[in-house]
């Protein structure tokens, strides 16, 4: 199955996105991590958009197009979370499917009110050496500063402090709101609460994606 989850920062794509794609075999496919990694390997297209991603603008659409048409494979299916995120990047998917005779199955727009994104980004850690998430207060790790996982060092991502959190919610409200016009009529569109715990998000997003 060919899964694209959107919403905006902090609505827990990544989270809930990397659960269901072990759980199916899907492969997942998160922009931010695939940005973040060719940043710290200072690659060519990291270079390129690591100053967009700290400041928390989106990085130039050509640039994002041209890394995920790499990844996308007709094994297995996909779960795209964070790709696209804005309406050019919609149709680029389109055009790049069709170019390899894939469909979208499921079109799943998560929401949740500015409250708790905010709540939710500001209290985020990530390990640094496997990329797994906790939460200050909701999930926070047994040890403070070290990963429950492998015991890698937990820090807070650049774009997690306050101030580009606002921005990046801004950056959705203009860029990134619009897919939902783009996408709402389209079959297999789901829309999501996501304001629950997790594990309750968890159980509507499998349904959404067996519905
Ligand atoms: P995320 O981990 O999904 O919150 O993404 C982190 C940052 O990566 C965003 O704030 C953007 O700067 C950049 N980014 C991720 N996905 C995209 C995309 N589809 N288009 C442009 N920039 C992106």
């Amino acid at each position: 199955m060919n899964i694209v989850l959107f919403g905006p920062p902090g609505v827990g794509k990544g989270t809930q996105g990397e659960r269901l794609a072990s759980e199916t075999g899907a492969s997942h496919l998160a922009m931010g991590d695939i940005l973040r990694a060719a940043v710290r390997d200072e690659t060519e297209a990291g270079l390129q958009a690591r100053a967009f991603m700290d400041a928390g603008k989106l990085v130039p659409d050509e640039v994002v197009v041209a890394m995920i048409e790499d990844k996308i494979t007709g094994d297995g299916g996909f779960l795209l979370d964070g790709f696209p995120r804005n309406v050019a990047q919609a149709e680029a998917l389109e055009v790049m499917l069709a170019g390899h005779d894939m469909t979208i199955d499921r079109i799943i727009f998560m929401d949740a009110p500015e409250k708790n994104l905010i709540d939710r980004l500001s209290g985020r850690l990530i390990c640094r050496a496997c990329g797994f998430g906790f939460h200050r207060h909701y999930s926070p790790p047994r040890e403070t500063g070290c990963c429950d996982r492998c015991g890698g060092e937990l820090y807070q991502r650049e774009d997690d402090r306050e101030d580009v959190i606002a921005n990046r919610l801004h950056v959705y409200q203009e860029q990134t709101q619009p897919l939902l016009a783009y996408y709402q009529d389209k079959q297999g569109f789901r829309k999501l609460d996501a304001s629950g715990e997790m594990d309750a998000v968890y159980a509507a997003l499998t349904k959404a994606v067996k519905d």
